[in-house]
């Protein structure tokens, strides 16, 4: 019997261990830290042996194949030895996929992937039978062994692409890519690039790759690297003939000289990031031959996602605005330059290296005051100290919210959109933004 195991007991571990089980292979998980109860639970009632807080080295290296988890590093020892001692590591997305036939899109890039992912599922849900997973939410190993669905919507880190091989999704795309996580890419943006582009490498021209056209570090990495798949750009700024570009007030895709055009002042998304994101999912949906109007239709009704740009309440006519989730400063960047009205604005938390410049436009034109809510605050009290009238800071998310309420009049927008990690003060982004829609609600 061919050994797997499994470092990582968290949902993509958990995930791949049982499609392992049900595919022959004995399963070891193996976990440093402490895994949850409810996967605990789970390996328990699947018979699959496991071992939380330490890695017993001597079962692992007797793997015939290893599955890492996307929050382990490559660098540590053990992984140095399994890779010393020729044993294959690969990630969940690459172990998975050689257990089904399904159509795969998937979906990487720095920012825009759990929105783009989710967008692309909700536009082609109506006609075709596809799960939504990856980085999002369910593993796809648990999917592709519960569901068996015949089209897959991924989202994928540049963490999963690394350990992928054979991995080869019939529809590709690549959001954008600006610097993040260099910490794992040992400080090389090339490297970060490169990795990225792994969602490509195993496509042919019968394959399509949807990427910004409008995103300089793409576009001179493509042309300095060419891939097999057939291209499909999208922009905001010149016009495409084999893909989609906004003409005026008009999305237009074309593929194959087959045209879909969809007005963007009935977009639910608001920001021109989520033109981008609607451009991306509506290329996936086309080429997939979802209907026209059907097309047209969920882009209008499309909820969003909790924690991007989500409107939470509408007090004495100030908007309040969860964006959590922007971690770095070119979500952030996103965030304030769709703001129409004069914005209070709440950032701060785990810098990670942050370079504010490409936000003093935007801050300059429409913050009025801004709350540094972090246990550091000095760099946005230095950076933005001079730019604003009010600028305070707290470590609390309830009194920046109070701050916020004092300061905005009727008209303005309250915006939490961070910029930073969220470890210094809260467990997570979600936690973080559902902190913010509590204080909110209980103005
Ligand atoms: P990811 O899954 O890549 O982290 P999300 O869809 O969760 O992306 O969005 C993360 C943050 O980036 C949010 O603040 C969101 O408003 C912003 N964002 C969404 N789409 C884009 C985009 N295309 N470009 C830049 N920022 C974006």
């Amino acid at each position: 019997m061919k050994r797997l195991v499994v470092l990582g007991g968290g949902e993509s571990g958990v995930g791949t261990a049982l499609l392992g089980k049900e595919k022959g292979y004995h399963v070891f998980v193996s976990d440093k830290g402490k895994i949850k109860e409810k996967y605990k639970e789970v390996l328990i009632h699947n018979e699959i042996e496991w071992e939380e807080e330490t890695h017993t080295e001597a079962k692992i290296l007797n793997a015939n194949i290893i599955m890492k988890s996307p929050g382990i590093p490559s660098k540590i020892g053990l992984v140095q030895r399994l890779v010393a001692a020729n044993i294959p590591v690969i990630s969940e997305i690459e172990f998975a996929s050689k257990f089904t036939d399904a159509t795969i899109v998937g979906i990487t890039g720095s920012n825009g992937k759990t929105t783009t992912a989710t967008l692309t599922h909700h536009l082609l849900k109506g006609d075709l039978n596809v799960g939504l997973a990856g980085n999002i939410g369910d593993s796809f190993a648990k999917q592709v062994l519960e569901r068996g669905y015949k089209n897959y919507v991924l989202e994928i880190s540049s963490f999963q692409l690394d350990d992928c091989y054979s991995f080869k999704p019939h529809i590709a795309i690549i959001t954008n890519i600006t610097p993040d996580h260099l910490d794992r890419y040992d400080y090389k943006f090339d490297n970060y690039i490169s990795s990225k582009f792994r969602i490509a490498m195993n496509q042919t021209k019968d394959d399509y790759l949807i990427y910004d056209g409008d995103d300089e570090v793409i576009v001179n990495h493509l042309n300095n690297n060419p891939v097999q798949s057939t291209l499909l750009p999208f922009s905001l700024e010149k016009t495409i003939e084999n893909g989609a570009y906004l003409d005026k007030e008009n999305i237009k895709i074309t593929i194959d000289n087959d045209q879909i055009i969809m007005p963007t002042t009935t977009l639910s998304l608001e920001g021109k990031h989520n033109i981008k994101n609607a451009m991306a999912a509506s290329t996936v949906a086309h080429l997939l031959r979802i209907r026209k109007q059907t097309i047209r239709e969920s882009l209008e009704n499309f909820q969003g996602v909790e924690h991007r740009l989500e409107e939470v309440l509408k007090i004495n006519k100030v908007q309040y605005i969860n964006d959590s989730k922007a971690t770095n400063v070119n979500a952030t960047y996103y965030a304030l330059e769709s703001m129409d009205a004069p914005t209070v604005w709440i950032v701060g938390g785990e810098d990670k290296g942050n370079d504010y410049q490409e936000l003093f436009q935007f801050v300059n034109e429409k913050v009025k005051a801004i709350i540094c809510l972090g246990v550091d605050n000095e760099k946005l009290l230095k950076t933005f100290g001079g730019m604003v009238d009010i600028i305070i800071e707290t470590q609390f998310m309830s009194e920046a919210v109070k701050i916020a309420y004092k300061v905005a009049e009727a008209g303005d927008n309250v915006l939490l959109s961070p910029a930073c990690a969220s470890f210094d003060l809260f467990q997570n982004y979600e936690d973080r933004g559902r902190q913010f829609k509590n204080a909110v609600r209980n103005l």
